[in-house]
């Protein structure tokens, strides 16, 4: 039997050699040659522990420091959630603001905790424990630091938060919150909506705390995961925003990422070298086997393959940096649900994702007898047209001679108005939707407010005419 497959190569030849391990006993550190070495990295470069944790400070100081968007009046708000990547995170800032005068980091800095222990199975008692040794560790690194819960993304109103020092756990909205994931009918879409929903609370406690830039402790390994399943999961138009330094798709709060040339091993490596505790909490598939979501199952392929492998994480996080796509730059209409321009505006002459998804769902829906050619395609653009005028038709309550549309309420709404101001990836949440009940309060209230602006756009322009 031939051996060479279609590449012209022999079996196995082109694919990249395992890394080997090398021996760290006895190994002298690259950097001084002169310590005996403690870490070993890219499984061949060992390092002793001073000039591990000297290049993890350079390294972190750098991140910050070459996009200069960072400035000292800056006031920042920390997403702290125990894991290892804001627990050195809040170390570093810590350490940088303890260096000499013309290296100090002497932006204002609050830390936040988003409670998420009511999605994430935990108990009360759980919760209280969590909090209690988050609180203690900001308290320990001389930080000032407030707690919300999840729940207070999805409403409408501005998020409650308490100071760390009340150790208090806000679980009125638990029940909310729990009933809107359980409405998502898979774990893909449940750990997408929660990273959303986690996304917009930054934004909300950074606005109400005065604070203008978000810290979040994304690392490397954590990002090139993202990159992946992100792709997966339709939002692949984002990536530049999902998974870059800065992601200013607010335009008065940045979330930026100053951990993301960390690994999970650097990370590891430089807690223990600082005697610093993650603090641990479930996750939402915690205990799940690894093919319960698109997230999980990317997770379990890079970390593998990254084990043999060292460059892989290095390989996916580079290449996913060089990603740019054209919808980034059209913000006049962002989703409501990520805050990222729409990536669903289709152009007649343009084939696209969506389309091909349209046609899918068409065919499926009219059994398998049929034949269907190009034109089918023209009927579904047809269909979509008359039910969006039918729609529009329908929304005003024969309300133009008393003007009631003044009032958004009053505007009657379908899951089809909610989805055009949605983008792909968060279509695809809400797939299963078919009840305003299903979706959270605060898109509700947004879909409202847009269709009424646009209803108040229309009358005028008729009026004019
Ligand atoms: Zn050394
Ligand atoms: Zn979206």
């Amino acid at each position: 039997m031939c051996s060479v497959n279609d590449d012209g190569y022999e079996d196995g030849e082109q694919f990249m050699p395992k890394t080997e391990i090398a021996v760290t006993e006895a190994a002298i550190c690259k950097k001084c040659a002169n310590n005996k070495g403690n870490v070993i990295l890219r499984g061949k470069d060992v390092y002793c522990k001073v000039c591990f944790l000297a290049s993890s400070t350079h390294k972190f100081r750098a991140t910050l420091g070459k996009s200069k968007i960072v400035r000292p009046t800056d006031s920042i708000l920390i997403a702290h959630s125990g894991k290892a990547g804001s627990t050195a995170l809040l170390h570093l800032i810590k350490a940088g603001m303890h260096e000499s005068v013309h290296k100090r980091l002497i932006f204002k800095t609050t830390v936040l905790h988003i409670d998420e222990g009511a999605v994430n199975g935990e108990t009360l008692e759980e919760r209280k424990s969590r909090i209690n040794a988050i609180c203690e560790q900001t308290q320990n690194l001389e930080f000032q630091g407030y707690i919300t819960s999840l729940d207070q993304s999805i409403s409408e109103s501005e998020p409650n938060i308490h100071t760390m020092e009340s150790l208090e756990i806000c679980s009125h909205g638990d029940k909310m919150l729990t009933d809107l994931l359980n409405t998502l009918s898979n774990y893909t879409t449940k750990q997408e909506l929660l990273h959303k929903l986690r996304q917009r609370l930054f934004v909300l406690v950074a606005k109400k705390l005065g604070c203008n830039k978000v810290f979040v402790g994304d690392n490397a390994t954590d990002l090139a995961i993202r990159i992946l399943s992100n792709i997966s999961v339709g939002r692949g138009a984002h990536l530049p925003f999902d998974v870059g330094f800065i992601d200013n798709r607010c335009p008065d709060i940045m979330i930026l990422r100053p951990m993301r040339d960390f690994t999970r091993k650097e990370l590891v490596y430089y807690l223990n070298f600082n005697n610093l505790q993650i603090i641990h909490s479930p996750e939402l598939t915690t205990k799940k086997d690894q093919y319960v979501s698109i997230q999980k199952l990317t997770e379990k392929f890079v970390t593998d393959l990254d084990l043999n492998f060292c460059g892989t994480v290095s390989t996916v996080l580079r290449t996913g940096d060089k990603l740019y796509t054209e919808v980034g730059n059209n913000s006049d209409n962002p989703c409501i649900l990520c805050n990222m321009p729409l990536d669903t505006t289709v152009f007649d002459t343009e084939i696209s994702a969506i389309q091909a998804t349209m046609f899918s769902r068409f065919v499926s829906l009219q059994g398998p007898q049929r034949k269907y050619n190009t034109n089918d395609v023209s009927k579904i653009k047809i269909n979509e047209q008359n039910e969006e005028n039918r729609r529009k038709n329908d929304n005003c309550c024969s309300c133009n001679d008393t003007g009631c549309c003044s009032s958004n309420k009053s505007v009657k709404l379908s899951y089809k108005d909610v989805e055009k101001y949605l983008c792909y990836g968060c279509r695809l949440i809400f797939q299963d939707a078919n009840s305003l009940n299903m979706l959270p309060p605060f898109m509700v209230n947004a879909v409202r407010d847009k269709m009424c602006l646009e209803n108040m756009r229309q009358e005028i322009s008729e009026f004019l005419l």
